[in-house]
Formats: C-alpha cells, sequence, structure tokens
C-alpha cells in the first residue's frame, strides 16, 4: 500500500486546536497503522528552543534532544510514540537548507525561487521521512492560519503534493470556526466559507471541514458549510468544545471521522476507544481530590507547562484523583500564605533568576512542613540552593546562572556549556541514562535500576558540593552513568521531596504515568502522618 497523507490546515482563528485535532485523527487511526505526524511552522527560528514560552506555549523536547512545538507533546501522548525532531519543519530549517544547497552550487545556473526551489525542498524534507520512516499514514499539520504571509510556501507545497503522490493517496482537512454570537444565538458559517475560500485560492479543495464550536454543528450549519464549500455533508465534523481534550477522539469517532477517512483514502483502522474510555471515566468520576501548587513565572499561561498539566491528567485516570492545580507566581510571593491548604508543591523548570527567590521560599515551606514536593530541573536546582542555604549553613549559596559571584555555587555550568556561545540547540538536549540508587524512594517509583529521561539544561549540581550535601542528610537517589551528574534527589527524612534534573513530564503517557507524578499524587493523597 502505498503511503497516504492527510493535511490538515486551519482558517479563521489560531488556538483552535489544530495540535490537539490532528493528535485525535492520528489516536483514531492508530490501531493498524504507522502514523509518522510532521508539523510545519512558519516562523524563521530553526526551532522553538530559543523562544519564550510566553510566545509559543512550551518548548518539547524529544529523545533525540530535538526542541520542537509543544504539539509534539499532544502526537506523543495520543500516538503513544515517541517522535523525531526531523518530524517539526519550521521556515527557519527549510531556508537553511536552501542556502546549504546554494551555496553548495545544487542550484548552478539557476536564479533560486520560492517555487520550485523552496518547497521542493519542503516536500523533499518529507519524502524523505517517508523514506526513513516507511510510515502507513503520514499526518502534516500545517501551523497557523490560511491566510498568514508564514505559511504560504508550506501550503503551496501541500498543494503541489497532490501530483506527488497520486490524488486517491491524500486528503485535506481543514479546521475552522463556527461562532454563535450573543444575541444571534444562532451557529454562523460565514467565517467558514471564506477561510475555504482562502484555501480554495491557493489549490486546495478541502475534503472534510472541521467546525469548532461550542455546540454539535446543526443539520442547517453543516448543510450550508456542506453547500457552500463542496464538501460532502457527513464530511462536515464538529470540533466540539470540551473540558477535557481527551475526549476529542470520542468525539470525533461519534462524527463519523474514520468512516469518512476510509472512505476516501481507502485505509481502514478500526478505532478502539475502550481504553482509553476507561480513563476518562475515571477522570471524570474521581473519588477523592488533591491541590497542588504550581509554582512558576509562566502562570499566566497554562500551555507554558502542558506536560505537565497533561502528567496530572494521566495520574487522575489511574488513581481515580482529582487534582486541582493552584497557579502560584513566585515574582509575587512575598510570603508562603498562597499555600495554605495544598496538598502538594510542584517547582518546575525555568530560566533566569526572576521569580527564583520566591521559589527558594516555597521549597523552604515545603521541606520544613512536610508537604510532599517535586522539583523538576530549575526545581532541583533550587532545592539544593535553598538545602545549602538553610541545613548545610552555605549562606548565600546559588547557581551562578542567579549569581555570578555568589560566595558558594553549588550550581554551577556544566563543563561543557563553559565554551558555547551560540544559543540555539546547545543545551544537554534529549534523553539520558540515570542511574538509581537500589532502595532509594526513586527506585521504588520507577521499578528500575536504569531510567531515561529527557532533560534540557546548562546547569548541574556542582560536585564540589555533593560531600556536604549528602553528609547533611540529602540522597543523591540517582546519577548519570559516568557519575558526575547528579539526577534525582530525595530526602530521606521526608514523606516525599523528589526533584530531578529532567522532565520527567514529557514521557508521561495515559497508559504510563511518569513515575515521579504518579508517586507524588500518591503522596498527597496521604496527609497522614503529616
Ligand atoms: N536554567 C536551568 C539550567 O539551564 C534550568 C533549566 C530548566 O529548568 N529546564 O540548567
Amino acid at each position: 500500500m502505498p503511503t497516504k497523507y492527510i493535511i490538515v490546515t486551519g482558517g479563521v482563528l489560531s488556538g483552535l486546536g489544530k495540535g490537539i485535532a490532528v493528535a485525535s485523527i492520528g489516536h483514531l487511526l492508530s490501531s493498524r497503522l504507522k502514523i509518522i505526524p510532521i508539523k510545519c511552522d512558519g516562523y524563521l527560528n530553526v526551532d522553538p528552543g530559543t523562544m519564550n514560552p510566553f510566545e509559543h506555549g512550551e518548548v518539547f523536547v524529544l529523545d533525540d534532544g530535538g526542541e520542537v512545538d509543544m504539539d509534539f507533546g499532544h502526537y506523543e501522548r495520543f500516538l503513544g510514540i515517541s517522535c523525531k525532531s526531523k518530524w517539526n519543519l519550521t521556515m527557519g530549517k527549510v531556508f537553511e537548507m536552501v542556502r546549504q544547497k546554494e551555496r553548495r552550487g545544487d542550484y548552478l545556473g539557476k536564479t533560486v525561487q520560492y517555487i520550485p526551489h523552496v518547497t521542493d525542498v519542503i516536500k523533499g524534507h518529507i519524502f524523505e521521512v517517508v523514506r526513513e520512516e516507511r510510515p502507513d499514514l503520514v499526518l502534516v499539520e500545517i501551523g497557523g492560519t490560511v491566510g498568514d504571509i508564514e505559511n504560504e510556501l508550506f501550503l503551496e507545497a501541500m498543494r503541489q503534493m497532490k501530483e506527488d503522490v497520486g490524488r486517491g493517496n491524500i486528503l485535506y482537512i481543514h479546521l475552522t470556526y463556527v461562532p454563535i454570537p450573543y444575541g444571534v444565538n444562532e451557529q454562523k458559517s460565514k467565517p467558514t466559507q471564506q477561510s475555504v475560500n482562502l484555501l480554495k485560492q491557493r489549490g486546495i479543495f478541502p475534503d472534510i471541514i472541521i467546525g469548532r464550536c461550542s455546540e454539535f454543528l446543526t443539520q442547517e450549519v453543516r448543510a450550508k458549510i456542506s453547500n457552500f464549500c463542496d464538501v460532502e455533508p457527513e464530511a462536515v465534523i464538529t470540533g466540539l468544545d470540551v473540558e477535557d481534550i481527551y475526549e476529542i477522539p470520542l468525539i470525533f469517532e461519534r462524527e463519523g471521522l474514520p468512516e469518512i477517512i476510509h472512505k476516501k483514502l481507502n485505509i481502514y483502522s478500526p478505532p478502539d476507544l475502550r481504553k482509553w474510555k476507561k480513563y476518562l471515566e475515571n477522570i471524570n468520576n474521581p473519588s477523592g481530590e488533591i491541590t497542588v501548587a504550581i509554582c512558576g513565572k509562566y502562570t499566566k499561561l497554562a500551555d507554558s507547562y502542558a506536560s505537565i498539566v497533561e502528567s496530572f491528567n494521566h495520574c487522575s485516570a489511574h488513581l481515580k484523583c482529582k487534582v486541582n492545580l493552584r497557579w502560584i507566581e513566585t515574582t509575587d510571593v512575598e510570603d508562603t500564605s498562597a499555600l495554605q491548604g495544598v496538598d502538594g508543591i510542584l517547582v518546575p523548570g525555568g530560566f533566569g533568576v526572576r521569580g527564583t527567590e520566591g521559589k527558594i521560599q516555597v521549597i523552604r515551606h515545603a521541606r520544613e512542613n512536610h508537604i510532599p514536593f517535586l522539583g523538576l530541573c530549575l526545581g532541583l536546582q533550587l532545592s539544593v540552593i535553598e538545602f545549602a542555604r538553610n541545613v548545610c549553613g552555605l549562606e548565600g549559596a546559588n547557581s551562578t546562572e542567579m549569581d555570578p559571584d555568589t560566595p558558594h555555587p553549588v550550581i554551577d555550568i556544566l563543563p561543557e556549556q563553559r565554551n558555547i556561545k551560540e544559543k540555539g540547540g546547545t543545551m544537554r538536549l534529549g534523553a539520558y541514562k540515570a542511574i538509581l540508587k537500589e532502595g532509594s524512594l526513586v527506585h521504588k517509583l520507577y521499578g528500575k535500576k536504569e531510567v531515561y529521561e529527557r532533560h534540557r539544561h546548562r546547569y548541574e549540581v556542582n560536585p564540589d558540593y555533593h560531600q556536604i550535601l549528602q553528609e547533611k542528610g540529602m540522597l543523591f537517589s540517582g546519577i548519570s552513568e559516568d557519575g558526575r551528574l547528579v539526577e534525582f534527589i530525595e530526602l530521606p527524612e521526608h514523606p516525599f521531596f523528589v526533584a530531578t534534573q529532567a522532565h520527567p513530564e514529557l514521557k508521561s503517557r495515559m497508559e504510563k504515568p511518569a513515575p515521579l507524578f504518579f508517586g507524588f499524587v500518591k503522596a498527597c493523597m496521604e496527609p497522614a502522618g503529616r
């Protein structure tokens, strides 16, 4: 069977959940097919690693060290696969490739043009991934909204692609918005019509339209969209607003999306949603609840911590426990009153000095009051600083990232990072092995001695301070294979005080929640002894 392609574009507005829609389509078709998701982003950064989370949400890190768009988090979680950085194609990467080819002389004698040279590079990259991975189905998500200057070249490449792969092997899905204006109280199809017109002007004629709406689409609006946009009525699908993104595959199934895709592409992979439904049932019918404080500095934008939020959902699905998240902006922390009544405290990753003293205060509160604590990356570094200052008596201890002149640089730059000048893609990135200490809590939670978690950092626990930290009661429960880097710490005297230099939230899955989150939520559920 030749590889089939589904191209997903978006219209009307950004933020309609195209990534979730793509991941959900993938989930529905994944029972019998090997699926590779590819995301095309129109920005000129080579990858999102150099962007502030406020700009672009969470930077997702892959096993291979790629820093990619946060939609890859949804793809991995909904498809249960491990993605590769090559599957995220940005315009920054495209132009870099075109420039390299031009300098090498690949275009000798020619004027290098957007069409065909840039579009050929885009298609060539996708076909290379197909040659390498041999998937049954490629799901290509075009970032942004039709009409944006940034994604015009991607759209043109996708238009051309139907000739390259054969019209029977490619299907176009357009995600739009169906508003119900206040006072009118009626679903409106005009934005969808206009958006589809923009797409048609670019030579792409959608086969399926998903209309994001707060209600199921009415027969009238389906008929209207079908008529004006030249799609069959059953190919107009509701993209319902939901509380929980995990419901989207169920909605799409109910709307008959797998059958339409089957009919048009001649691929059959019956959806199997039994387990998924069970998990959702557990999430929606909790038998208990806890409140966890997330103390960070991008807390106004939950997208910055998307994988953390999902990791808690995964725990809820197994433990039948609702996890309420209380977002605390640590730049504003003056005292710890905001932590009143929380069952657990999480300090996530982060960069730069802003908000760090607030976080250190929060960590001290968790340690001294025996409140379950989970520290991720910067969260580990700050718990080491707190411990150094308040338990080891190392006054002014800090990270050289925050205070280059600290008298006690308990956290310092990794030696291999010292001479790195370029900022893009140069951190310690991707999955690294850690060896866990037998008998430690972390070892118990993972249930094995060797673990691979994903990393994204430049600083580490300074080896000069390993001894004093351990003497004063901090257990290094996981270290890198060469013994140099502290990957996991815990405080044996505390009911649950665990931190890691890694980002375990990136590998958490519905079927298998990240062990540290699982242990943390369980500890939060057991207030006995506190
Ligand atoms: N800023 C810290 C470092 O670079 C922590 C990074 C993180 O939390 N991802 O090491």
